[in-house]
């Protein structure tokens, strides 16, 4: 395959000690045994993931091995997004409901692909985006103007310390090979009292128990952590964060969404 895979510790404890839950490809899915995080025991340098396994290809094959194998549910959950709001649209209603919209300020967006997120927040706050795709913070910055897109890994990323009201972390922190490190830097970034908002695939959820290694939120190897309501939370508290009360919002198992508002105490 032309990776050259390192063994990674728990993301969350450091700890070392791990049971397999499935494997695939030669990618090993696992559970600490200390803290129960699940995530990926391989880790793959950012250079050779933006070659081999851009984000866009992996969707696409997992998209067509779902396909294929379970093709009555994929056709019901293709059914049911369409009735949901555009997902710009929420995302933006998920952060004004932590930060009122009339406070205004800084929004820092961690993995802001193409921009359409930036665009909207730009209605309302200053913004900046990290991206580290080179492709998708070109289109970043022709959608914003007035945006500041800086094109590096978010643990990468030379951030203004205190400088931002809100950072925002959607369908991000999966895909970070150090996302202790990723919280990190957003608590750095922040002002005191800011706030992040965080939306991850929520690995507590009962369709992940059906599907099992089928489950939509597996995408190998490009999410790389599988976090629940708790580890997510424990994650927050690592990096200096308090969760806020009432913003585990989705994080029921119905959901395969997990959403999490978090201030820098
Ligand atoms: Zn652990």
């Amino acid at each position: 395959m032309g990776h050259s895979p390192r063994t990674r510790p728990c993301p969350l404890c450091a700890g070392t000690a791990r049971g397999l839950l499935f494997c695939r490809d030669s990618w090993d899915v696992v559970e600490c045994a200390s803290c129960s995080m699940v995530y990926l025991a391989q880790e793959i340098p950012y250079s050779t993931q933006l070659d081999e396994h851009e984000f866009a290809d992996s969707y696409v094959r997992e998209h067509q091995r779902r396909k294929q194998k379970h093709p009555l549910l994929l056709a019901i959950s293709g059914r049911t997004r369409k009735l949901k709001p555009e997902i710009g649209d929420r995302l933006l209603a998920q952060t004004l409901r932590w930060w009122p919209a009339a406070k205004g300020g800084k929004l820092l967006d961690f993995g802001c692909g193409d921009g359409k997120f930036l665009e909207k927040a730009a209605q309302y706050f200053a913004v900046t985006g990290v991206e580290i795709s080179p492709r998708l913070a070109q289109m970043a910055a022709a959608r914003v103007p007035g945006a500041r897109i800086i094109r590096a890994p978010i643990t990468e990323a030379a951030l203004p310390a205190g400088a931002f009201d809100v950072v925002t972390q959607f369908s991000v922190l999966e895909h970070e090979w150090r996302p202790l490190d990723a919280l990190r830097a957003a608590h750095r970034a922040l002002a005191p009292a800011g706030i992040t908002v965080l939306k991850v695939p929520n690995h507590a959820s009962w369709n992940r128990h059906i599907m099992r290694a089928d489950w939509c939120g597996y995408r190998l190897p490009d999410h790389c952590n599988y976090f629940t309501p708790r580890t997510l939370a424990a994650m927050l508290r690592s990096a200096g964060f308090t969760p806020l009360p009432g913003s585990l919002f989705d994080r029921f198992p119905t959901s395969d969404s997990l959403w999490l508002a978090a201030r820098k105490m």
